[in-house]
C-alpha cells in the first residue's frame, strides 16, 4: 500500500512537502521516482479475474540492472514462495533485496529472465489488479496529511468505519489511537498530532488488514524501531502473514526465525537457503551473520 501512489496521493504528499521546504521537496522527488513509467500491454489480464489470486510467486533466473550500463543489482535469481508460505530473504546492506521486492508487483522491469505471479508473467498483467493483490510495507512509512480514519481507509476507500476499526484493533493500534485528542478523527500531519515510527508502522499495517491482499511484503518492516515497539508490531505481522504469501526482508534476524525458509542473497544471487536450523548448521553466511548480530546484542 505504501509504494503505490495515486494522483491525488501525489498532490498531498506534494503540499505537505512544500510546506516543510526543500529537504520536503526532496523527498518527494525520491517518492514519485518509485513510480517508473511503465505501460500495461493493450492487452493486459486482470489478476484475479478469472481465478481467485493464490499468491504463487516464481522468480525465474533474474538478472537486473538499474540503467543498461550499471552493474547488475541481481543476476540469475531463481525463487518459488508457494501460497501461504513465508520466506525471508537477509543479505548485505545493498544486497539487492529491495530491488527485489520493488520487481514484483513491476515497479521495474526485469533486464532478463521472468517474475511469475499464480503463472503469469507481471508484464502480462493490468498493474492495477497486480497492486491490489499485493500489500507492501516499508520502513518509510508514508501517511498524508488528514485524518487517521483517512489514512487507514486508504487501504480500502469504501470500507465502513466498523471495519477500519476492527482493522485499527488487529494492527494494535486502536489502544492508541482512543487516547488521542479527537480518537479516529484526530489529524496528522504538519498541523496534527506527530506519530511516532511505531504507530505510523501499526497504521500501514491496518491499511494492509483492510486491503485484505493475498501476497504481503515486508521489506525491512521494523528496522527504524526500537525493540520494545519491534517486539509489540512483530505480533501483528505474525497476524497480518496468515494465510498469505509472505516475503519477509529482515534487518534483525531474530525476527524471521519463524519462516518457512531463508534465502541469503549475496553478491547478486542466491547464497544460501534452508530452514533457520538447517542454516545454522550449515556454518555459511547465514550462521556466520547471526553470530554478528548475537555478539552485537550481548554486548
Ligand atoms: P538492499 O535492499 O539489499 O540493501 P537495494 O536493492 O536497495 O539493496 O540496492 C541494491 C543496489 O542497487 C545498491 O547498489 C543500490 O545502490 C542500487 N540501487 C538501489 N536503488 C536504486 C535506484 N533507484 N537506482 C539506481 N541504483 C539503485
Ligand atoms: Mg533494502
Amino acid at each position: 500500500v505504501t509504494t503505490f501512489i495515486s494522483p491525488i496521493r501525489k498532490l498531498s504528499a506534494f503540499m505537505e512537502m512544500l510546506m516543510q521546504g526543500t529537504a520536503g521537496f526532496k523527498r518527494f522527488v525520491d517518492l514519485m521516482r518509485l513510480e517508473p513509467e511503465i505501460q500495461d500491454a493493450p492487452d493486459a489480464v486482470e489478476l484475479g479475474a478469472s481465478a481467485p489470486v493464490a499468491g504463487d510467486i516464481r522468480v525465474e533466473d533474474v538478472t537486473f540492472r538499474y540503467e543498461s550500463t550499471s552493474p547488475a543489482v541481481l543476476e540469475g535469481v531463481s525463487l518459488h514462495v508457494h501460497p501461504g508460505e513465508t520466506v525471508a530473504v537477509v543479505g548485505p546492506s545493498g544486497g539487492g533485496k529491495s530491488t527485489l521486492c520493488q520487481l514484483i508487483p513491476r515497479f521495474y522491469d526485469v533486464t532478463e529472465g521472468r517474475i511469475l505471479l499464480d503463472g503469469w508473467d507481471v508484464r502480462e498483467l493490468q498493474q492495477r489488479s497486480l497492486r491490489e493483490n499485493i500489500g507492501i510495507v516499508q520502513q518509510d512509512v508514508f501517511l498524508f496529511a488528514g485524518t487517521i480514519y483517512d489514512n487507514i481507509r486508504y487501504g480500502r476507500p469504501d470500507a465502513t468505519e466498523e471495519e477500519v476499526i476492527e482493522a485499527a484493533r488487529r494492527a494494535e493500534i486502536y489502544e492508541d489511537i482512543l487516547e488521542m485528542p479527537d480518537g479516529l478523527n484526530t489529524y496528522v500531519g504538519e498541523r496534527g498530532v506527530m506519530l511516532s515510527g511505531g504507530q505510523k508502522q501499526r497504521i500501514s499495517i491496518a491499511r494492509i488488514f483492510l486491503k485484505n491482499p493475498p501476497i504481503l511484503i515486508l521489506d525491512e518492516a521494523t528496522s527504524a524501531l526500537d525493540s520494545v515497539t519491534e517486539h509489540r508490531i512483530q505480533s501483528a505481522f505474525d497476524e497480518l502473514a496468515k494465510g498469505r504469501t509472505t516475503l519477509i526482508i529482515a534487518h534483525r534476524l531474530s525476527t524471521i526465525r519463524s519462516a518457512n525458509r531463508i534465502l541469503v542473497i549475496d553478491g547478486c544471487g542466491i547464497a544460501e537457503e534452508g530452514t533457520h536450523e538447517e542454516l545454522l548448521a550449515r556454518g555459511g553466511r547465514y550462521a556466520a551473520l547471526y553470530e554478528a548480530q548475537r555478539a552485537v546484542a550481548a554486548e
